[in-house]
């Protein structure tokens, strides 16, 4: 299995899929197609039934149950595009066979290097094949480990018919980077009762609870006078954004809070005394948190607007994406299963909240349940990303793994 994935692997990642939140085609790039072609072939080639690939680039195909139980269809997901952080055109990556656990050289020529120094987790890979960049690109592995293992999984299981398991449905998907991934998602179409990213991190990661998330725009207009003969007249835009952006507590923002805690995080900031620009996402797991964060926001916005002029102050809040523990507490035993396929395999399933959102948190509101399993891969969207090998083999047996568990639930 171990040169097939590599393989595999390593042919995704030299395909230029960097996702662009300023196109508004879906896919919003021609790379994302360049994959969803050659992922339909090789579903095609390895046996898989009903493959298809719709006008945004969503790729679907089905491995047929080979089981008389009634089992539910159970769906994989895992994204074509990569992070719009760094680039990830020309990826060449470098395969470290063996690791003895020292620091990498990415690249000597640019004196880039991968050391346990910066990022201790790599001691934990000594005896491991690693896959990471020539530190001029990041890899590539979120999410394209995932495509590997769910497409090995899937041959696997197609070649070893003495496994049984229900109706499998898997779906590579656009854009999840600028987080549009499902929105063209037809769920229906799919017809996946459950269905799992494998879109997370190291090892034995496994995750159902996302924050709930909103972003907020203000638009800020002042009144630019000379200065010389301003008294009483002048509105000056950048100081009230920094006025309101000191009405916000300070503890509350990405670099001084973990686990649970919520935030409020200026993204950009832009402007003169004439006119203003900030925009900000707004995070927390919990719900009623969530809503006491955005009715914060719309408060100071109108204290402001009472004390400047109702004119002076523009507000555009939207919700991005909630926590998807919400719909998937109450099928919480697909989480016990994948738990439960990782037991078997000797994995500590490291269940967390994740800070941040899957196409799953979106999913699960759709009527899809969909937590996320690891990929193996750590450092993601940057030139560090890296990935092993053997994890990604264990997240690919995880598959194999959870999909007998369904049928012997059944
Ligand atoms: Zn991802």
């Amino acid at each position: 299995m171990k040169q097939e994935i590599m393989d595999r692997f390593i042919t995704y990642v030299k395909v230029d899929t960097q996702s662009d939140g300023s196109s508004d085609t879906t896919p919003s790039t021609e790379g994302q197609w360049t994959l969803a072609n050659m992922l339909v072939e090789e579903l095609k080639t390895i046996g898989m039934e009903e493959v298809t690939v719709d006008e945004n680039g969503y790729v679907m195909a089905t491995l047929p149950s080979n089981s008389d139980k009634e089992i539910p269809v159970i769906g994989f997901l895992a994204h074509v595009d990569t992070a719009t952080d760094f680039t990830g055109t020309n990826v060449k990556p470098q395969i470290v066979e063996n690791y003895d656990g020292e620091t990498i050289i990415l690249n000597k020529d640019l004196h880039i290097e991968l050391s346990p120094n910066d990022f201790p987790s790599l001691k934990e890979y000594k005896g491991h094949t690693l896959i990471t960049t020539d530190g001029t690109t990041l890899l590539g592995a979120d999410n394209k480990a995932g495509i590997a293992e769910i497409m090995t999984a899937m041959k696997y299981l197609i070649e070893h018919q003495e496994i049984k398991h229900g109706k499998i449905r898997v779906a590579f998907t656009p854009d999840e980077e600028i987080g549009r991934g499902p929105h063209k998602f037809n769920v229906a179409a799919f017809g996946a009762k459950y269905a799992y990213t494998m879109d997370g991190g190291p090892l034995g990661e496994l995750e159902y609870e996302s924050f709930n998330a909103a972003s907020a725009r203000i638009r800020i207009l002042g009144k630019n006078i000379h200065p010389g003969s301003a008294k009483n007249k002048m509105v000056n835009a950048a100081k009230i954004a920094m006025e309101l952006n000191g009405k916000l507590p300070v503890d509350e923002a990405p670099e001084h809070t973990e686990g649970y805690e919520g935030f409020y995080h200026l993204t950009g900031l832009k402007g003169d005394v004439e006119q203003t620009d900030m925009s900000y996402i707004i995070r927390d797991h919990d719900k009623e948190l969530f809503q006491k964060r955005k009715d914060r926001m719309q408060e100071i916005v109108d204290e402001l607007r009472e004390k400047y002029g109702q004119d002076k102050l523009q507000l555009e809040m939207n919700d991005t994406y909630y926590n998807m523990k919400e719909k998937i507490e109450p099928v919480k035993e697909i989480v016990d299963l994948a738990s439960q396929a990782m037991k078997k395999l000797n994995i500590e399933p490291n269940i967390k909240p994740i800070r941040g959102g899957t196409d799953g948190s979106q999913l699960s509101f759709m009527g899809l349940p969909t937590p996320n399993i690891f990929t193996g891969g750590e450092n993601y969207h940057g030139r560090h990303e890296y990935i092993s090998v053997d994890n990604m083999i264990k997240a690919t047996q995880v598959i194999i793994e959870l999909v007998q568990l369904f049928e012997q639930e059944a």
